[in-house]
């Protein structure tokens, strides 16, 4: 039996190369997607001096010690190019407005008294007071993003701000997803004796759509040797990796790691891991391959733990995982097992864990309630209070 991080370090490990394969998209199109080259600024942001306030810019040279009148010689609103500023004389200005060369301060207008023509301009005015300097957020040249980072909504707001209208990201990655069982109904149809609805072909594939991957939905096939090798040898021809569920225990019913041997090249592991013990991970021709087991709350949870990441990686991202929170749990864990546990628990207001009443592995319900894995180490009992490691699965959508 492998253990979770052993299991976890084989797959990294076998890893191949990031996706290298780039495409332009517009900034609306481009939410989610993975940088493909460093984003560089070629202008200035702001590209020139402008006003903190609504006021009047000044020259403080023009000023005396004490408060005192200077006429009004010009007006700038925003998005105007200003004229020099006349000496001994103030020009109203507003929030964002360019600075007239020749001024060096702005007055906020609740400290100046307007008359007419003219404006009091209070004493004690500070050089560059309420002036936002000439790339004070960015200078030309600057290096805005790194490859392999994920686009935010701050961040395509900061390459709107410098102008950049597309971007390379990396394509992206192709997941086929196969879900394998004669029980299998999709919903939507009548279930008749002896038959199931699909979950995991629906869970998979919005797993990948949450990491910003393409799934590629290859339905459902029956148990049979000729139907799994078909579909597995189709999903090698348009994927960059293949996810299957089901069919990858020992009964004789179990086709699909036979179909993956003949195909490609399989490893067939035993994990200490609950739930989730088959997990099969190898190659369909040059395609990466996970046959995860077929039970829904294994599915999900081995997805999280070794799919994700390998396909994250897959995708060029530059990412780290996690690391776990320390929270403490409302519930006790009275029976340890070998297997390292990953329960469905809840963050409650007070930051404590609450577990969802039954762990069973055949109870998907568990993941839809809970928001995180707190993560039981083997051969472990835990006392209510004490403090386990959570993953939030927020957390793990990066
Ligand atoms: P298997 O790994 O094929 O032996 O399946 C293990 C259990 O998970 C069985 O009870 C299956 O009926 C169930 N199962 C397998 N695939 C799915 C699926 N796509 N949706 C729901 N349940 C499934
Ligand atoms: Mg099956």
């Amino acid at each position: 039996m492998l253990s979770v991080e052993q299991a976890q370090q084989k797959i990294l490990q076998a890893a191949p190369p990031p996706l290298a394969q780039t495409e332009s998209v517009t900034l609306p199109e481009s939410l989610g997607r993975v940088l493909a080259a460093a984003q560089i600024a070629a202008v200035d942001v702001p590209p020139a001096a402008n006003s903190a306030m609504d006021g009047y810019a000044v020259n403080t040279a023009d000023l005396a010690a004490e408060a005192g009148w200077l006429p009004v010689s010009q007006r700038i609103t925003a998005g105007v190019a200003a004229a020099p500023l006349q000496p001994q004389t103030a020009a109203r200005i507003f929030t964002g407005a360019e600075i007239p060369a020749g001024a060096n301060a702005v007055v906020m207008q609740e400290q100046c008294e307007a008359d007419g023509g003219r404006v009091r301009i209070p004493a004690g005015l500070a050089t560059g007071n309420n002036i936002r300097p000439r790339g004070q957020d960015i200078r030309s040249g600057q290096r805005l993003l790194a490859p392999g980072c994920r686009l935010q909504p701050q961040s395509i707001g900061l390459l709107a701000s410098v102008g950049i209208a597309e971007v390379a990201v990396l394509r992206r990655l192709k997941v086929a997803v196969i879900s394998t069982g004669d029980e299998l109904v999709s919903p939507g149809q009548p279930l008749a004796p002896g038959q199931i609805y699909n979950s995991n072909r629906f869970q998979l594939a919005a797993l990948l759509q949450k990491l910003g991957l393409s799934p590629i939905d290859m339905g459902s096939i029956a148990d049979d040797p000729a139907l799994t090798r078909a579909a597995l040898s189709s999903a090698a021809a348009q994927a960059d990796c293949i996810v299957t569920s089901g069919g990858v225990s020992v009964g004789e019913e179990d086709h699909v790691k036979s179909a993956v041997q003949a195909l490609g090249s399989l490893d067939l592991w035993r994990l200490a891991l609950k739930p989730g013990k088959p997990l099969a991970f190898g190659r369909v021709g040059d395609v990466p391959f996970f046959g995860l087991p077929g039970n829904p709350v294994s599915t999900f949870v081995t997805f999280m733990i070794f799919v994700r990441p390998f396909l994250l990686r897959l995708q060029g991202l530059d990412y780290r995982e996690p690391r776990p929170q320390r929270r403490p749990i409302n519930f006790a864990v009275t029976r340890s097992s070998f297997r390292q546990e990953y329960l469905r628990v809840r963050i409650n207001a007070a930051g404590e864990l609450d577990a969802y009443d039954n762990q069973s592995s055949g109870v998907l319900s568990s993941t839809a309630w809970a928001d995180a894995f707190a993560v039981v180490p083997p051969d472990t009992t835990c006392e209510r209070g004490e403090q386990l490691d959570t993953l939030p699965f927020s957390s793990l959508f990066c």
